[in-house]
């Protein structure tokens, strides 16, 4: 992904003039604050920019992209920096933080929230709860808005509401030539096409736009269940969720339960299945709604019930923490075949560490109200998400974790739908990157080669430009 642009030794009249046209503070290997800002999400990334630009609002994004420009620098684009290939840092380069742009604006009567590039999901949920109101967001509130939304947007409300992307009005964008866009439905639609799934290959998007619902105390949580009962619970699962009304979320996982309150004594550090529930239609229908779930399968641990939206999203920040060591593998599914979840029971088995796991997010419902080629985002078809997600504090750990992940990944691609979700990628080449868009590639490509021809933003998923 950085074998375009090569670093040069920065002389210091040019990082002055800079530092001059910045309102921002740049900062260089030896400044305080530098060893912290280097910092991202994924504690296995260790890379040391030349310059970290902490950029505080346009001028000085624009400032920033025309400096890495000129002088030929790698350029990366961090948001909340929880990529997990580290896509939001580079060596030797510059790095554009946008960590300090979190501007926010609600408009209660147009339910539309405008979010600077540097916010996080829990910073969105604060502003826009006090209204009632929420966009469709991811499962963790400490997740950039920047990265999530525009490789897609997966999480609690994709069957009611669709992706995040679905929820996006318009961006306002710094170009690779320093000019500065707004992009819509109605201005530079190939753009704001591009950038509904094509992540930060376009430019740096300094605001969205989001629609917002009345999504205020929802019903949901997680329930948990022995892992033994595994290949029954997938298939009740599977069957659910493909025909429950759109107003119910729940995605599925295998985890360790972690040895602490609120979760059972005799559960813990038991790996069981969850399934954590979000139901966002009417409340005094909620128990109604769950009844069949109780009774069919009841679950070990049930911690289902009420719960305010910013609650619900904030429920696994505490125990994924900054710093740790993560290694992702993601691919799409239509269905879940007997095998794909005799493999599943196998690999679940086998879960490496306290902390990794593996995830299926249903995609279908309002999701799927999107054609493949409406958005940039292509597998409008497929009816699940998987994630294979090995994780520890500990890097002893990591080669363990990674054969574990790898493996089961690779054992259950020939089953799934042939490409995976860039945001829950490592850096894996350019035709996975294909494999992501499928046909929606060669429309990117053009657009890449219309916005940004030679390449500056390549510290991504990265789309080759060609004409
Ligand atoms: C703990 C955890 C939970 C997650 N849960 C979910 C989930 O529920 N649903 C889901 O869909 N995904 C989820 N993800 C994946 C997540 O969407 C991606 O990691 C995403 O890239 C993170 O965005 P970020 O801004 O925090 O990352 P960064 O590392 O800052 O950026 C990631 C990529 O996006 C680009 N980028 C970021 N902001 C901008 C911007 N403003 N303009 C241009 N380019 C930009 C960067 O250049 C980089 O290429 C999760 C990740 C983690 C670590």
């Amino acid at each position: 992904m950085e074998q375009q642009h090569t670093s040069i030794a920065l002389e210091e009249m040019a990082v002055q003039e800079l530092t001059s046209r910045m309102r921002g503070e740049l900062l260089r290997p030896g400044d305080a604050g530098y060893e912290q800002a280097l910092r991202v999400y994924n504690g296995m990334i260790d890379k040391r920019p030349a310059l970290i630009a902490h950029c505080v609002d346009v001028a000085d994004v624009i400032a920033a992209v025309n400096f890495a420009r000129e002088h030929e620098l790698t350029l990366a684009v961090r948001g909340g920096g929880h990529s997990g290939p580290g896509l939001g840092t580079c060596d030797d380069g510059l790095v554009i933080d946008l960590s300090g742009m979190k501007g926010m604006r609600v408009d209660p009567s147009a339910r539309t929230v405008r979010v600077e590039g540097g916010c996080t999901w829990g910073e969105v949920d604060h502003a826009t709860h006090p209204f009632g109101l929420a966009t469709p967001s991811g499962f963790i509130s400490t997740t950039g808005v920047g990265g999530l939304t525009l490789g897609g947007g997966i999480g609690y409300l994709s069957r009611t509401l669709g992706l995040t992307i679905d929820n996006l009005l318009s961006v306002d964008m710094v170009l690779a030539d320093g000019s500065f866009v707004t992009a819509s439905a109605e201005d530079h639609a190939d753009l704001f096409w591009a950038v509904r799934g094509g992540g930060g290959n376009f430019g740096v998007v300094t605001s969205f736009l989001f629609q917002l619902h009345p999504i205020s105390t929802v019903y949901g949580g997680p329930m948990l269940w022995p892992i033994e009962q595994a290949a029954d619970l997938l298939k009740f699962w599977r069957d659910f969720i493909l025909n429950a009304p759109e107003e119910i979320n729940g995605w599925f996982g295998f985890v360790t339960v972690p040895p602490a309150p609120p979760f059972p004594e005799q559960f813990h550090l038991k790996k069981m299945c969850v399934i954590v529930w979000c139901y966002s239609g009417a409340l005094e229908k909620a128990d109604e709604r769950f009844k069949p779930i109780r009774a069919n399968v009841p679950p070990a641990v049930d911690f289902a019930g009420p719960i305010p939206w910013p609650v619900l999203q904030s429920l696994f920040d505490a125990l994924y923490p900054p710093g740790l060591q993560w290694y992702w593998k993601a691919d799409f599914f239509t269905d879940l075949s007997e095998r794909a979840i005799d493999l599943h029971v196998k690999y679940s088995a086998q879960l490496p560490t306290m902390h990794s796991t593996m995830h299926l997010y249903p995609i279908n419902g309002a999701v799927h109200r999107v054609g493949p080629s409406d958005t940039a985002f292509s597998f409008r078809d497929a009816n699940f998400s998987e994630v294979i997600v090995g994780v520890d504090p500990d890097p002893a750990n990591n080669e363990r974790m990674i054969q574990w992940a790898r493996d089961y990944w690779m054992a259950l691609h020939p089953y799934s739908a042939g490409g995976g979700y860039v945001n829950m990628m490592m850096d894996e080449g350019a035709n996975n990157v294909k494999a992501a868009y499928r046909d929606n590639y060669a429309r990117l490509a053009q657009i890449k080669a219309t916005y940004d021809p030679s390449n500056l933003f390549h510290v991504n998923q990265n789309i080759t430009p060609t004409r």
